[in-house]
């Protein structure tokens, strides 16, 4: 059986409807490259929303992950794991903060540090019980929990799944006044993606990340960046918040922290925030498994020699250059980071759909994000020929 069509009826049959994908089934990667149950090859644009950063089935990831399959792969927290510490200790250092705490997905560790804050606030900041405010922001997204989608703005994730986790204050993205002004002595934390992901790879007004840092530290307010998307290379730094000379109170990171092999996700912050957890307050059967810390650890060992995040920077100014030229009756915004770009078609170009399909139908997948973006996320292997192979199928798909 390899006919893409068996497998997509399948799903369609026998699975959720809860995704709207291309018609492209996919059965083996390396690198930069996919190939189809009929054996076509596509190159990957996408990089599962930067969860493959480093691309399919990097070598040295799957070295970490074969090695460590040959020894242990889970323990659960009711003992210790030899690769755990090590993780820990490996990925505090490279956030250059005290300590982590290891969860599974992204919104695992976005719900760790809506807990993390709102703890804090009552024990250290002394927030009256059950009063702690977090402030989020328009456009955001952080995942798919019910608390999660209490504070989205995007009505198709929200709809029917109330009643909703109280607590949240949504401010327009970008705009410190709205902010100041949410700001209330029961606010906790200010969660914040650096840069927005889902909602278009949707930039900041410059200097505004650095006002909220100044905002939170002046009201006595947790500082907590999502990179989750924009972590681990994607946007040329390690961190997304580098680009403001930010340092965040608590990370979050997920996706590519994983390096595509297993889902890993972290909370990372310094002792006073992390020391409010005592035993048995948090925690997660699967969080911090030797399985998924040893290929964390492979990843924090990629990422601390650099290389990945000049890369990143070097073929991103690559990718905005080549993307500069496209036919700008077409194009209402680009928006370029690193090696992450969100192309916003004006009304006149084809939806962001009909240029993805085409796309695909030309041997290159990326993926629409709402109805007038087409995001770019390339793994960071990829090179500038097959970037710019990518943009000229990019553009005849726009035509
Ligand atoms: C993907 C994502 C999440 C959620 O991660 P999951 O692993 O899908 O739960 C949270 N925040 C941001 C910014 C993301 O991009």
């Amino acid at each position: 059986m390899s006919d893409p069509k068996k497998f997509i009826q399948l799903e369609d049959e026998h699975g959720a409807h809860n995704y709207h994908p291309l018609p492209v089934v996919l059965s083996s990667g390396e690198g930069a490259m996919v190939v189809d149950s009929a054996g076509r090859k596509y190159l990957d644009l996408l990089s599962a929303y930067s969860a493959m950063n480093f691309g399919h089935r990097h070598p040295r990831l799957i070295d970490a992950a074969n090695q460590q399959l040959g020894k242990l792969t889970l323990t659960s927290r009711a003992f210790h794991n030899d690769q755990l510490g090590p993780f820990c200790a490996e990925l505090a250092e490279l956030a250059g903060m005290d300590a982590v705490l290891p969860m599974n997905t992204g919104a695992e560790a976005v719900e760790t540090g809506i807990k993390t804050a709102r703890k804090w606030g009552y024990e250290r900041k002394g927030v009256p019980a059950d009063q702690a405010r977090i402030i989020a922001f328009d456009g955001n997204f952080h995942g798919r929990t019910t608390t999660i989608v209490s504070f989205s703005t995007d009505e198709t994730a929200r709809t029917n799944f109330g009643p909703f986790t109280p607590g949240f204050d949504l401010v327009p993205y970008g705009d410190l006044a709205a902010t100041a002004a949410a700001i209330t002595p029961d606010t906790v934390a200010v969660l914040v993606e650096p840069i927005q992901g889902e909602a278009g790879v949707v930039i900041p007004p410059k200097g505004w990340l650095a006002a909220l840092r100044e905002l939170c530290t002046e009201n006595n307010v947790l500082l907590i960046a999502d990179e989750i998307q924009s972590g681990l290379g994607r946007t040329g730094y390690t961190f997304a918040c580098e680009h403001d000379g930010v340092r965040p109170d608590i990370y979050l990171l997920g996706k590519a922290l994983g390096g595509g092999v297993v889902p890993l996700s972290a909370m990372v912050a310094n002792r006073d925030v992390m020391d409010v957890y005592g035993p048995g307050q948090h925690g997660s059967t699967f969080g911090g498994n030797p399985l998924a810390s040893a290929v964390g650890r492979e990843v924090v060992a990629m990422m601390a020699e650099g290389t990945w995040q000049q890369r990143s920077r070097e073929l991103g100014e690559h990718l905005a250059g080549a993307l500069s030229k496209l036919d700008s009756s077409k194009v209402k915004e680009l928006r370029v980071r690193g090696l992450w770009a969100g192309v916003e078609l004006s009304a006149n170009a084809p939806s962001a759909r009909t240029v993805c399909e085409r796309m695909a139908d030309a041997g290159v997948l990326c993926k629409e994000t709402h109805e007038t973006t087409v995001r770019l996320a390339p793994p960071l292997v990829i090179t500038e020929e097959q970037l710019d192979h990518a943009v000229a199928v990019l553009a005849k798909a726009m035509e």
